[in-house]
């Protein structure tokens, strides 16, 4: 389709008034919703190009170059007060968590990260040190995850701090994981813990509403250090990757959990079409995690299902691959597959059994 900016009589600004060119109305974006939005988007591009093995809809794309292993590629976008508030982010510990959020999706592939490059949009309100300590968090996670930074671009922006990752990495054909592989009976593994950082997350809230109203008072976070770290520096799962190679096993699907565990345990339903059962006492959560749910009121269970930001890798492996991964450190079995139509069940501690929902994590929209 060519475009004509005259003969389309296309005037964007009526975009924003409220009406489409024909006179329609118009569609809020939150009536799709993020995922409703992008599947909107991949269902207007069909005729991928010949390397395209795997489009929208993973955590990578994954394209084949004529090499022996497929080249990964990945990007996400944050943006200040939408993802981040430079009241309690760090500078350095937020470029540190850019590029560690985009090697989570490289190692939900399975796969290995090679090099990122970065976008950064700056408002007038960012100096020259500011953008070095951005910098000296973006490559201490270069030098942790032993990737490149070989590019990137500047744009002036006219409000706040825009950070956007490329990310490409490599994995062998033979050991890639997509969403879409699990099947019934296969056992639903998570690495790490999960919850923390929505907790830390909380206490970052709680204390700058504080600082605010009494600017006098110094807040005091040293009580809470692992909750804190989750959510301000959280470290993408390499090890896990690597323990899974050396294990000789490839899951049979995977994803990493930035929105909430239940959010992706649907992703994988949808993807691979099977049902899933998760237990909430298999659930693994710190004792900082669990005494801060109380504290605060919440669930614990509720936290680690729904709270995001957690970067642990979520995935299943086929029974007869369980006993080479039972013993891996940091590794924990929460539920199973069933085949599609047996519903998605959450089974509490007291053993009932209800409907698993994928709440997931709501970024703010913010308004124009
Ligand atoms: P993740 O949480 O793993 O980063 P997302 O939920 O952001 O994944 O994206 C899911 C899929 O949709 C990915 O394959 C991503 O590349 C794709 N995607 C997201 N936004 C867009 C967009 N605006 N245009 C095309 N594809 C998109
Ligand atoms: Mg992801």
């Amino acid at each position: 389709m060519e475009i004509s900016y005259l003969s389309d009589g296309a005037v964007p600004a009526v975009y924003l008034r409220g009406m489409d060119q024909d006179g329609g109305n118009r569609t809020e974006i939150g009536e799709l919703g993020e995922f409703g939005l992008i599947d909107r988007i991949a269902s207007q591009f069909q005729q991928p190009h010949a390397a395209v093995v795997r489009g929208i809809g993973d955590d990578a794309a994954v394209l084949q170059t004529g090499g022996d292993h497929y080249l990964l590629w990945s990007t996400d976008t944050l943006a200040e007060g939408i993802h981040f508030d430079l009241a309690y982010m760090p500078l350095r510990h937020l470029g540190f968590k850019a590029v560690a959020s985009n090697v989570s999706d490289i190692c939900a592939m399975n796969g290995k990260a090679t090099a990122i490059t970065v976008g950064l949009g700056l408002s007038n309100r960012f100096s020259v040190e500011a953008v070095d300590e951005l910098y000296s968090g973006i490559r201490l996670a270069c030098d942790r995850y032993g990737i490149a930074l070989v590019g990137g671009d500047t744009t002036a922006s006219p409000k706040g701090l825009v950070i956007h990752i490329g990310i490409v990495g490599q994995v062998a054909p033979d050991r890639i994981a997509y969403r879409s592989g699990a099947k019934p009976g296969d056992i639903l593994c998570v690495s790490g813990d999960l919850g923390a950082a929505y907790l830390g997350l909380q206490i970052l809230e709680r204390e700058k509403r504080i600082f605010l109203q009494h600017p006098e008072m110094q807040p005091d976070l040293s009580k809470f250090p692992y909750l804190i770290e989750r959510q301000l520096k959280p470290e993408a799962r390499v090890k896990t990757v690597e323990a899974l190679e050396k294990a000789g096993v490839v899951p049979s699907s995977m994803i990493d959990i930035s929105d909430g565990l239940s959010s992706e345990v649907f992703h994988l339903h949808r993807h691979s079409g099977v049902d899933f059962s998760v237990f909430e006492e298999k659930l693994p959560l710190d004792q900082s995690t669990y005494d801060q749910a109380l504290a605060f009121n919440l669930d614990p269970g509720t936290c680690a299902l729904n709270g995001g930001e957690d970067y642990e890798l979520l995935f299943t492996v086929r029974q007869e691959d369980w006993e080479k991964v039972v013993d891996l450190e940091g590794i924990t079995a929460i539920g199973y597959a069933t085949e599609a139509g047996m519903g998605m069940q959450y089974i509490s501690k007291a053993g009932n059994v209800h409907p698993l929902m994928a709440l997931g994590w709501q970024h703010g929209r913010s308004q124009d």
